[in-house]
């Protein structure tokens, strides 16, 4: 296991349980989706050390978004030039969370 905080984002996860941790980190508002090529361009415009995990899947690399640790900024967003990363719409959920009380 990585001894240092950076060295624990650039970790590189087994392939084996990567596709259940894309949609346990992909529950978030922004997440990563199929487009990622694992550029890295979205950890180098992100704010937040831990918001970015980096797996392999099938043998390539892929970024994905830690929900709990993501602030929701957008940043990965605008430096993502493979639409892989987008904002889930949860207006709904909100409207129904408010009328449940
Ligand atoms: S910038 Fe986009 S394509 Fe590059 S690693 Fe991040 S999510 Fe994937
Ligand atoms: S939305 Fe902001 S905090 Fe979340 S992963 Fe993207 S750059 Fe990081």
């Amino acid at each position: 296991m990585p001894k240092y905080k950076t060295e624990k984002l650039y970790y590189k996860r087994k392939s084996e349980g990567a596709q259940e941790q894309m949609s346990e980190m992909n529950s978030g508002l922004v997440f990563t989706n199929e487009q990622c090529t694992g550029c890295n361009r979205c950890i180098s415009a992100c704010p937040v050390m831990q918001a970015n995990e980096s797996v392999l899947m099938d043998g390539k690399n892929k970024i994905l978004v830690n929900g709990d640790a993501c602030i929701h900024c957008g940043n990965c967003m605008d430096a993502c030039h493979h639409n892989a990363r987008e904002y889930k719409d949860d207006t709904e959920q909100f409207f129904e969370d408010l009328k449940r009380g």
